[in-house]
């Protein structure tokens, strides 16, 4: 079995990279994705190289898609006690959090001052405690990234159709066909001039719904920067405290 490796530039613009082994025993072009040996592409012996780009091109949703259930679930490992403090540097706010034991069923979480969120009920429960967080997150995420995408909106003339935050496992942004834009809560723990660029990035897909070079056009138009955060993005899940990155269960 030879192997080589390749790229694959997802919708989003992520680049994959991914290997081509080949298979003597195989006749049809297989995809396999695992945690040892990443994204695999297996051809039958003989196969014709210069055919594979177009057809791994032909199955980069199916590979987004695989990828997003895959990162959720083989989550990084967390720490045993949940988090006593975070930085959203897309916002430059530091936030403490404060536990409070109480025999409530329901774990609420609230904004109680400036900087201080405190989580109180059945906070001996971990996982109980990084859900009523990500839920804070959303919540500072509506209230901070959907002006900003409004306020961007007025600035370049971009219009788009509503916006909704979410937790993706692997997507800071989307935007579908009817111009709705999809963000990413885990944006605020980015630099601010990178989560800038998503959603100046996402605004422009409300013209061009593909990463044309009419597309990257726009999109420099707005963010002159585009193609060295866009580069730079590709690792910008080291800014991610553990715990976000951890899909929340309860
Ligand atoms: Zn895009």
């Amino acid at each position: 079995m030879s192997v080589a490796v390749a790229e694959l530039e997802l919708a989003d613009g992520r680049r994959i990279s991914y290997r081509i082994a080949v298979s003597p025993h195989s006749h049809a072009i297989r995809f396999r994705l695992s945690a040892r040996s990443g994204l695999v592409v297996t051809v039958p012996r003989g196969f014709d190289r210069s055919r594979l780009g177009a057809i791994v091109d032909g199955k980069r949703d199916w590979v987004a898609d695989r990828l997003e259930r895959f990162v959720a679930a083989n989550p990084p490992p967390v720490g045993a006690a949940p988090p006593r403090e975070f930085r959203l540097l897309a916002l430059a706010e530091t936030w403490r959090i404060e536990y409070q034991a109480t025999p409530a069923k329901v774990t609420i979480v609230r904004t109680a001052g400036s900087g201080r969120i405190v989580v109180a009920g059945q906070v001996e429960n971990v996982a109980t405690c990084h859900a009523a967080l990500h839920r804070w997150l959303v919540r500072r995420g509506r209230d901070t990234l959907a002006p900003w995408l409004e306020r961007l909106s007025g600035e370049t003339g971009l219009r788009y159709g509503g916006v909704s935050i979410k937790g993706q496992q692997t997507r800071w942004g989307s935007c579908s066909a009817r111009g709705g834009i999809n963000l990413n809560y885990k944006l605020l723990f980015l630099p601010h001039e990178w989560v800038r660029y998503v959603l100046v990035h996402e605004l422009c897909h409300t013209v061009e719904l593909n990463h044309s070079s009419r597309f990257w056009d726009l999109v420099r138009q707005f963010e002159p920067g585009a193609r060295e955060i866009s580069a730079a993005l590709r690792n910008a899940r080291e800014y991610l405290p553990a715990w976000v990155l951890q899909p929340a269960t309860a």
